[in-house]
């Protein structure tokens, strides 16, 4: 089969190598679309530990169901349309035990450590199997959409602990496809003003264009007050830091108000991530920080009943598809932060 193969950072070559076969609970997907994510990007450009080349990365997939090894019970079916949840639990954790597969101490993931959606086929292995990552999707449903589930399941699993409600005040740092999904989910449950900021008046356009909040641009200015003049000057209920910026964690932590809730969905770089912050305003105003790491199997069930509905401009967020031989140029699209969300067609 053909698969983009990752020999290592900046080399990815698209070459023949062997077709998976499905040995005891396995299951083989015929992959129909997979998605890049930023960490995708990411190891293009500067490599991950655990994924040891040569390596076949991806893992935003959408498949069918292709091959289906002895031993699998959930009712798959071949030629069933499914995604994929990425991360793989050890099953012996304390994390583990209570289902908290994304929190495990020594999770192992598709795309990374095991063969990713970058291929026309892909072996689902049998740990992830018999923890139910494959999951079947209406066979109406298109791939593009089916593709949006997995960051969307992570944009889901940070809103948990913000609970935001209607009328609350909003604000999103980051107009990347991460930023645009919190705006969707924050726009569906009522939020109102929906704030995205941003530097780049591109990645800002599209948030007018899809009725997602209101665009502000804090390049080369005074972030916090840039936001607060155009909130109307109070301050907000619930932030999300959706950009790997440590800035926009400290802007976040000035604009809410008493009892505001802080995503830090964005990690940061490595080599700087200690922020020097006013613990009394945190004290005193009852203000709630919460960190977010990748899903658990009931977001990817929440995304895909979200992604199911009309209600938000779903089949717009894939502004770039590629062919597998062409994957670079999938890389150089993200690379340039053009466009929202870029797929890799691989059949
Ligand atoms: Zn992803
Ligand atoms: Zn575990």
């Amino acid at each position: 089969m053909k698969a983009a193969v990752y020999h290592g950072i900046r080399d990815v070559r698209v070459q023949y190598v062997p077709m998976p076969s499905a040995g005891p609970g396995e299951v083989v997907l015929r992959v129909l679309l997979c998605a890049v994510c930023g960490t995708d990007k990411r190891i293009f450009t500067h490599g991950q530990k655990n994924v040891v080349p040569p390596a076949i990365t991806g893992h935003e997939i959408v498949g069918t169901v292709h091959q289906i090894g002895p031993g699998v019970g959930g009712g798959l079916q071949v030629g069933q349309k499914v995604i994929v949840a990425t991360v793989v639990g050890c099953g012996r954790c304390v994390y583990c035990r209570r289902k908290q597969y994304n929190l495990c101490d020594s999770f192992t993931a598709l795309g990374y450590d095991y063969a990713g959606g970058f291929a026309e086929y892909v072996k689902i292995p049998a740990s992830a199997v018999a923890q139910g990552n494959v999951i079947a999707i209406p066979g109406s449903m298109s791939p593009e959409r089916a593709a949006l589930v997995e960051p969307l399941s992570c944009c889901l699993n940070g809103q948990e602990y913000l609970g935001a409600q209607p009328g609350d005040r909003a604000v999103i740092f980051g107009a990347g496809p991460i930023g645009l999904m919190h705006a969707g989910i924050l726009k569906a449950r009522g939020c109102q003003p929906l704030i995205v900021a941003d530097m780049v008046d591109e990645r800002l356009a599209y948030v007018r264009e899809f009725g997602l909040g209101l665009p502000v641009n804090t390049a080369g200015a005074e972030a916090v007050e840039r936001i607060l003049k155009a909130g109307g000057g109070e301050k907000f209920d619930v932030a999300v830091t959706a950009c790997a910026v440590k800035a926009a964690q400290a802007d976040a932590l000035r604009l809410v108000r008493k009892k505001g809730r802080i995503s830090f969905f964005a990690g940061i770089p490595k080599d700087d991530p200690i922020l020097g912050i006013d613990t009394n305003h945190i004290h005193y105003s009852e203000i709630s920080v919460f960190g977010c790491f990748a899903s658990n199997l009931q977001h990817y069930h929440q995304a895909l009943e979200m992604v199911s509905r009309d209600d938000l401009p779903w089949d717009r967020f894939v502004t770039h598809k590629f062919k597998l031989d062409d994957i670079l140029q999938a890389y150089a699209v993200v690379e340039a932060g053009q466009g929202i969300k870029t797929v890799i067609d691989c059949q």
